[in-house]
């Protein structure tokens, strides 16, 4: 499918050239906006892998145009060496970043509160002050766990078996609830069905809790429930590893989805078992974050935003752009869910959004991605595709020869894994 420009302009530059000047030319305080504007800006919602990386892109190509990004959180905690922190090989402050960076050296307002509302017809978002316009839109506000969805999982059920999913409170808890377990001890981590938030991500905890265990808890086990029918990223190097060192530490069980939880009994079950955890790692099914509803950009019955993925504006309304694991990726193409395609996908749509505010027509977009896990304390594995536009589909695809496995696992690797994380930060941050 060839986009042409027309089509750009009469779709990308809707909003622009109808309600974009209409809240140009009105008064502020007509539409109870709490920062008046004075040329073009955009609004990003999520400082997160899509958000903080669109928001620079955008000031390092056009200083031009305003950009307001909105955070709930006041610092940045990365989920990509998460696991390291849970196996005991980093600490939180390690993988804790400032926003301070995008203010003083990229002039991005970083505002840090909660966006309740969206309002794509005139263009406008809510905080707890008001209502801040914009002319384009940008959301990446990431994943909700579908707690519903397993009997008991409530605010009671999650503070006993929490889901780390995030980086945050819970992954400090897991952290330290496995350092308090006695030897001897079991431990359960659940995998959902596919598609979630970084596919090798519950492998790769799985192979450093093993790794843990086996050096500071002799006679502990760790049961891995897998929803899905096999190991759904990497499956041969992780297995090869668990195979090699955590043979009677590792109880892997597939088509093992949880339905209930007990927190006072400390029970999950399955169609199969009921298990009692000394610590339960729940990770639950998910869909786009709850934000994306507050505009009508999920469709019914659709977990995932539809998407145009030369530009990332929404299918449903042109004039907001969603990046990161919130998008549908049968609008986007065989993409994972991770940090990194959520990076590179940000790069694609900042320099469409600033094409689109110029009225330019936005280049062909390529992405790249490349998913690091520790199988051990010193071992790593990964994963690599570099993405370009196919014309038949109208979507991103793999370049026949630029993907492919590590060819097992190696230091270096891991190696890798650590530079990656701080090289990403600082590209996204610094
Ligand atoms: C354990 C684990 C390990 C991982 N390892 C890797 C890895 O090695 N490599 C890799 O590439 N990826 C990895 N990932 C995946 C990666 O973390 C995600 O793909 C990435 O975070 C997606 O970015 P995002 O911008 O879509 O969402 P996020 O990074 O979650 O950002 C969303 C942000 O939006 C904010 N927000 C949401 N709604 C609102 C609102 N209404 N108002 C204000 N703020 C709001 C949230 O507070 C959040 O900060 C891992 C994930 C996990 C869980």
């Amino acid at each position: 499918m060839t986009i042409t420009r027309r089509k750009f302009l009469t779709n990308g530059m809707a909003g622009v050239g109808t309600v974009g000047l209409a809240s140009w030319s009105l008064p502020a305080f007509a539409q109870g906006e709490i920062m008046p504007k004075s040329g073009p800006r955009v609004v990003v919602i999520g400082g997160g892998w899509g958000g903080a990386t669109a928001a620079k892109y955008i000031r390092l190509q056009d200083r031009s145009i305003e950009v307001v990004m909105i955070e709930r959180e006041s610092v940045f905690r990365s989920c990509p060496i998460s696991n390291w922190v849970i196996g005991g090989l980093k600490e939180m402050g390690d993988i804790t970043v400032s926003y301070n960076a995008l203010k003083t050296n990229h002039g991005i307002k970083v505002v840090h509160d909660t966006v309740t509302e969206i309002d794509p017809g005139r263009q406008m978002v809510r905080i707890s002050d008001g209502m801040i316009s914009y002319d384009r839109l940008i959301v990446s506000p990431g994943i909700t766990l579908l707690n519903d969805e397993i009997d008991g999982l409530d605010a009671v059920g999650r503070a006993v078996f929490p889901a780390a999913w995030s980086a945050g409170a819970e992954t400090q808890q897991l952290r330290e609830e496995l350092a308090a377990m006695p030897a001897g001890g079991t431990v359960v981590l659940s995998v959902p069905f596919g598609p979630y938030r970084c596919p090798p991500g519950p492998y790769e905890r799985a192979s450093l809790i093993a790794d843990y265990l086996k050096k500071n808890k002799p006679g502990s086990k760790l049961i891995v429930l897998d929803s899905n029918e096999k190991i759904i990223s990497k499956g041969k190097l992780f297995k090869a590893a668990w195979d090699a060192y955590y043979e009677g530490i590792i109880d892997y069980r597939t088509n093992n989805a949880v339905i209930k939880v007990d927190a006072s009994t400390r029970t999950i079950s399955t169609d199969f078992d009921d298990i009692r955890a000394d610590v339960g790692n729940i990770i639950p099914n998910q869909r786009a974050s709850d934000t994306v509803d507050l505009a009508g950009l999920r469709p019914d019955g659709r977990r995932w935003c539809p998407v145009n993925p030369w530009t990332y504006q929404s299918t449903i309304h042109p004039e907001i752009h969603v990046v990161g694991d919130a998008t549908d990726a049968t609008t986007v193409g065989k993409v994972p869910k991770s940090g990194f395609i959520a990076n590179s996908m940000a790069k694609v749509c900042a320099a469409a959004t600033v094409a689109l505010i110029n009225g330019e027509e936005p280049a062909r977009p390529s992405m790249a991605n490349t998913c690091y896990s520790l199988v051990s304390g010193t071992e790593g594995i990964s994963v690599t595709a570099v993405y370009d536009w196919d014309d038949a589909s109208g979507k991103m695809a793999a370049i026949k020869g630029a993907k492919g496995l590590s060819p097992g696992r190696f230091e270096i690797v891991a190696a890798n894994a650590d530079d990656w994380a701080r090289a990403i930060w600082s590209d996204m941050l610094g």
